[in-house]
């Protein structure tokens, strides 16, 4: 790794701005996936970051040093163990992270579970635990940043991870279909609400994205060729890519945006189908 350069998925190098300098920042669901490559970005940017975690300190001892690897300034950086979707939790791992930054500026709303099951089979504790996690969770997380936000009387930032599935549907991933249109919504809602205090919401909606949340086809080549021919551009994500623009809603450049949900999806919500004019006669 270069210092002060990331390196950019499509080839090359850009140059790190640190735009995220000596901001404090809580990235929930963090010791993989997009929540890491969300935590080692703005460390790059010059964050401080908690690193939530659920349960696997091994990897989220990986994912601290990969963030203290990719840093380019002396940002700090330490792990917090917390369920999301527990209130108790949640509570503590703010105060936790209060207690050792003093303030925080952004939080990370990106914990995410799904499970797949057909509508009419699915079992109640997997409906409440994907709800619970994916929509309670950012609720919760939210809900302590902005009473910290209005405490502090300074701006804050709240970016959470939705999907496309916010407005596709996803037949036989009901729970989590309804888990980011609900996000959507909260994101809106919130946004509006807190507007004139200074505070921002938006989201990133991730189309189809290299992560163990995908760990059925990935890591299959011809399950997918199948998943990668219906995105426009041709690929999968690399969650890096998805980092990136959590970075610029987080920063300054994204001042002006509020109530958003910026689709990084590689061309998925264009309705792909219609590429080719199939049903005007020409
Ligand atoms: P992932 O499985 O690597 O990440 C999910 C993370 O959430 C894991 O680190 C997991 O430990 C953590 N987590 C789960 N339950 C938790 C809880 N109760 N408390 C705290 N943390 C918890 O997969 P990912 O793709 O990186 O998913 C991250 C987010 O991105 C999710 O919200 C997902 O819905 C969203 N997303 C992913 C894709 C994709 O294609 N990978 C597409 C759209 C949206």
């Amino acid at each position: 790794m270069l210092t002060g350069f990331v390196k950019v998925n499509q080839g090359g190098w850009l140059k790190t701005v640190e735009r995220l300098k000596g901001k404090n920042v809580l990235v929930t669901g963090a010791s993989s996936g997009i929540g890491q490559a969300i935590a080692v970005r703005f460390a790059q940017e010059g964050a401080n970051v908690v690193i939530n975690y659920r349960n696997d300190r091994d990897m989220a001892q990986a994912t601290l040093e990969k963030v203290r690897n990719a840093r380019t300034s002396d940002g700090k950086q330490f792990l917090i163990q917390a369920d999301v979707a527990s209130e108790v939790e949640v509570k503590a791992m703010f105060a936790e992270a209060l207690h050792t930054f003093s303030s925080i500026e952004v939080l990370v709303n990106n914990a995410g579970i799904q499970k797949p099951a057909h509508t009419h089979e699915i079992e109640m504790e997997d409906f409440d635990r994907i709800l619970n996690v994916n929509l309670r969770g950012a609720f919760l997380c939210s809900r302590e940043a902005v009473r910290h936000f209005l405490a502090r009387g300074g701006p804050g930032n709240i970016v959470n991870n939705s999907s496309v599935h916010e407005i596709i549907p996803k037949p036989k991933y009901l729970p989590y279909s309804i888990s980011k249109g609900g996000m959507e919504n909260m994101t809106k809602s919130m946004a509006l609400e807190y507007a004139g205090r200074g505070i921002r919401v938006n989201a990133v909606g991730p189309g189809a994205v290299v992560t163990p949340i995908n760990n059925t086809w990935i890591n299959d080549p011809k399950a997918r060729t199948e998943v990668e021919s219906h995105i426009p551009l041709g690929r999968a994500a690399d969650a890096s890519e998805i980092a990136a623009v959590f970075a610029f809603l987080a920063s300054n450049d994204a001042s002006y945006i509020t109530g958003q949900t910026i689709f990084a999806c590689g061309g998925l919500t264009l309705y792909p189908e219609f590429r080719v004019a199939w049903a005007s006669g020409e």
